[in-house]
């Protein structure tokens, strides 16, 4: 089964009297352009990861290494915008007591719109947790490292991970 994105055919009211009264600005347009921008990535279109209850479709791997990070049908699509720090492997020596600042301030970042959520840490199979960083905790591949592969709020107590940073089957 597949989820079509298709609307309902909009009525269009063409509006051919008044030329000079139009001041509505189309913003819901530009939201939906942004979140459309997957240009780069060689994820598969999110509709095919996604059920029709919203859920992941399928198993949630580490892009690095045979690490399953979660089973089918256990997290929610979420499109929340999150600031990530670019993909990389920790080194040993970065992971110390209060030193997440540091890390902070040099790490590129990406804004990422589109997220698995998971409303309980021991739903992953595999994740690690970084220490908190400006109030939040990356979450990584348990067993090579690779991350951040999304971020954990210690708040909600709600996981979120990017759609991007991870391999489907
Ligand atoms: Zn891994």
């Amino acid at each position: 089964m597949s989820i079509h994105q298709q609307s309902n055919s909009i009525p269009v009211s063409e509006n051919n009297t008044s030329s000079s009264e139009s001041q509505s600005k189309p913003e819901d347009k530009q939201v939906e352009e942004k979140r459309l921008d997957f240009s780069n990535i060689e994820i598969p279109p999110k509709e095919t990861l996604i059920n029709e209850k919203g859920r992941n479709k399928t198993n949630v791997f580490c892009v690095r290494c045979p690490s399953k990070i979660l089973n089918p049908r256990v997290s929610k699509f979420k499109n929340v915008e999150f600031s990530l720090p670019m993909m990389k492997q920790r080194r040993r020596t970065e992971i110390k007591e209060g030193s997440g600042e540091v890390e902070e301030q040099d790490a590129v970042k990406e804004t990422i719109n589109d997220f698995w959520e998971v409303n309980d840490i021991y739903t992953f199979e595999n994740v690690g947790f970084t220490n908190t960083i400006s109030g939040y905790k990356y979450l990584a591949c348990a067993d090579c490292e690779m991350g951040p592969i999304g971020y954990y709020d210690p708040d909600s107590k709600l996981s979120y991970v990017a759609l991007t940073r991870v391999k489907y089957d």
